[in-house]
């Protein structure tokens, strides 16, 4: 019914009413979810934008997940000067979601509502969420779409094993760990298909296994002999891209000379050597640069 008053009056209206329908009828939308939402953000191109995107990618975790939100969220734009991509503030039945920018939104959107949703279903069963978990299902699900394993080969040197982090590595080691983890779930993926099967996990650990354990059943695989299989080839990456660093300023050098020879030799080839300088006295006489056309 929203629909057909909204297509007649839109052609009538005014560009302020018109925003105002849509932040209404937006606002209806979400009034019928028991989940309750705001926007903060006050740029109405972008407000739509996110309401829009945010709506597919709660429905995309509802069919993951298999159940719906009951809580209260906040969305609302970071700091600008902010280093950090977003982030989400979790409380009990209430999460604010910050996404600082606003170019990015759509990866940040996906990466924050996936720990939403994991925390949601941790609370109920009263399940301790490890870091490895919360990131690896959250950089999995922001990136479906958009990884290459070709990224381990650029993360640096030492590598990162996951695993080992409570708490997130400080400075520019924190990129290396998104990368890891990320590799180490779309692989963990491949393998079990997290659209699809990630209740099945996620009951293998309501019925108290590890997380080990759940993953070791959902692969038909010891966890432990999964995860070295993976390190090794994660390692193997890490230490190529370190090595063909070391390489280029190895070979830099090198590389710089022979393109200066070459240089100079191609110069010299456009310069009018003395022979050609003769030739061409011969046939146009002395100073023939200076003679006028008859
Ligand atoms: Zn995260």
């Amino acid at each position: 019914m929203i629909g057909t008053k909204r297509t007649v009056w839109t052609k009538r209206t005014s560009r302020g009413l018109r925003l105002f329908l849509i932040v209404g009828i937006l606002a209806c939308q979400i009034a019928a979810f028991p989940l309750r939402v705001e926007f903060q953000i006050e740029d109405a191109q972008l407000l739509g934008a996110v309401s829009t995107v945010f709506r597919d990618v709660n429905n995309e975790l509802e069919r993951i997940f298999n159940f719906s939100l009951r809580v209260r969220i906040t969305v609302r734009l970071g700091d600008r000067a902010s280093s950090r991509l977003g982030f989400v503030q979790m409380g009990e039945d209430e999460y604010v979601v910050v996404l600082s920018a606003a170019e990015a939104f759509h990866r940040t959107l996906r990466h924050e509502l996936m720990h939403v949703y994991l925390d949601a279903w941790a609370r109920r069963g009263g399940i301790h969420v490890p870091l490895w978990i919360h990131e690896g299902f959250a950089n999995w699900f922001e990136s479906v779409a958009g990884y290459r394993t070709t990224d381990l080969i650029f993360s640096g040197w030492p590598p990162i094993d996951p695993l080992k982090f409570q708490n997130y590595p400080k400075g520019d080691r924190l990129n290396s760990y998104y990368v890891y983890i990320t590799d180490l779930f779309l692989t963990l993926d491949s393998r079990i298909g997290f659209r699809d099967h990630l209740i099945e996990l996620l009951d293998l650990v309501e019925r108290g296994n590890t997380w080990k354990d759940a993953f070791s059943q959902m692969l038909g695989e010891d966890f432990a002999a999964f995860y070295r299989h993976w390190w090794w080839k994660a390692s193997l990456l890490g230490f190529l891209g370190w090595a063909m660093l070391w390489m280029v300023w190895l070979a830099g050098p090198f590389v710089l000379g022979v393109l200066l020879i070459k240089r100079g030799r191609l110069k010299k080839g456009c310069d009018v050597s003395s022979e050609e300088l003769e030739e061409l006295e011969k046939a146009f006489g002395e100073r023939y640069w200076e003679k006028e056309d008859e």
